[in-house]
């Protein structure tokens, strides 16, 4: 038997997601599959919402080059869009759509040479102070990319900071700032991630760019009646059953020891897989539908779980991570981080996909 940790996808429930981001946005919206689909696999994913797909976001223009290849035909966004002149040869060859985020990326337009026009989704810095072009020089901005004679459609586009905040204007006024930047040039436009599609409704614009939602997380503090799906379920098994007696410790650092007899269970899934090594004792598994709990230290192919309340357990019993009934965010918030991170960081685990 090989090493028995999986990751699951569910191609329906991205799909399922997919069609709710573009009910709540309205309009188009991308699905956002950079950074391989976030741990999904992004030419699976690509492939299984290709009909009903607007189009993609990637981060690189390897990712693009990797859709196309897989034979992806859907428009494809360069979110962070170039990072050498030169890509503007492929991103042509392509036909790739690109963010544009300086003014020193006009000048690259300019030199460069062209079998069509370009389409520009132009990006202006509304508060994230990352990538963008200033509101106040949009405009004139906008004015040399039409002069350059290279540039076709331009779709302006704005990140929002703190969208997944609901008890802050912060990306209300974001969005008011956009909308003067841009007033009077009669451009389409995208402003909403993830918990900006959820949460802040009135700041959707003609594009929506639909990543975490996608894959069953919500990227918002909005409580919604419909909500995403999850999409990867990560199991694995028990491969050892132990038990203690009172006063044994447990693992790297004897960080935890046993205040009863206790019978554990060893699983295959450690931080070499992208399991968060920093959560502590108690954060929560599922044996057979019913909570368990981490004791100690998560070593690097291994951790150890609490199997009192789980008699029936055996060696081969399924150990669910995270997935339906266990929440991913629960175990990011164990973690002090995001459940985008968890996904991105799964590794070593044996991909299934569920149609
Ligand atoms: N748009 C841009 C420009 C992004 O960088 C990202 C991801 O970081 C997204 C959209 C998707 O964001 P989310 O995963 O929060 O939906």
């Amino acid at each position: 038997m090989s090493r028995p940790l999986t990751a699951t996808i569910s191609l329906s429930a991205l799909r399922h997601n997919y069609l709710l981001a573009k009910r709540l946005h309205g309009g188009r919206v991308l699905a956002i599959v950079k950074a391989n689909a976030y741990g999904h696999g992004a030419v699976r994913c690509a492939q299984a919402l290709e009909d009903i797909a607007d189009g993609f976001g990637v981060a690189a223009i390897e990712e693009a080059l990797q859709l196309r290849e897989a034979g992806i035909k859907k428009p494809i966004l360069l979110l962070e869009g170039w990072f050498e002149a030169s890509e503007l040869a492929l991103i042509d060859q392509y036909d790739l759509w690109t963010a544009l985020h300086s003014e020193a990326q006009i000048a690259d337009i300019e030199a460069a040479e062209l079998s069509r026009p370009l389409t520009i989704w132009a990006k202006i810095d509304t508060g994230m102070h990352r990538l963008g072009l200033q509101p106040a020089a949009f405009k004139a901005a906008y004015d040399r990319m039409q002069a350059s004679g290279k540039v076709g459609k331009v779709i302006a586009m704005t990140h929002f900071a703190r969208a997944d905040e609901l008890d802050v204007e912060t990306t209300s006024q974001a969005a008011s700032l956009f909308q003067a930047a841009i007033d009077g040039l009669g451009l389409e436009t995208s402003l909403c991630n993830s918990g900006a599609i959820l949460g802040w409704p009135t700041t959707h614009g003609d594009w929506g760019r639909a990543g975490i939602m996608l894959y069953g997380g919500v990227g918002t503090d909005r409580v919604l009646p419909d909500w995403p799906l999850p999409v990867m379920a990560l199991d694995s098994q028990l491969i050892a059953i132990r038990e203690l007696s009172r006063g044994e410790a447990i693992g790297y650092g004897a960080r935890f020891v046993t205040e009863q007899a206790t019978r554990m269970g060893v699983v295959a899934c450690g931080y070499a897989d992208g399991y968060p090594r920093i959560v502590p004792t108690g954060t929560p598994v599922l044996i057979n539908g019913r909570r368990s709990r981490i004791l100690g230290r998560v070593s690097m192919d291994m951790l150890v779980v609490d199997l009192s309340e789980h008699p029936e357990a055996v060696v081969g019993t399924a150990v669910r991570l995270w997935g339906e009934g266990l929440p991913a965010s629960e175990i990011a918030a164990a973690a002090g981080t995001i459940d985008y991170e968890l996904f991105c960081n799964v590794k070593r685990a044996r991909l299934i996909y569920q149609a």
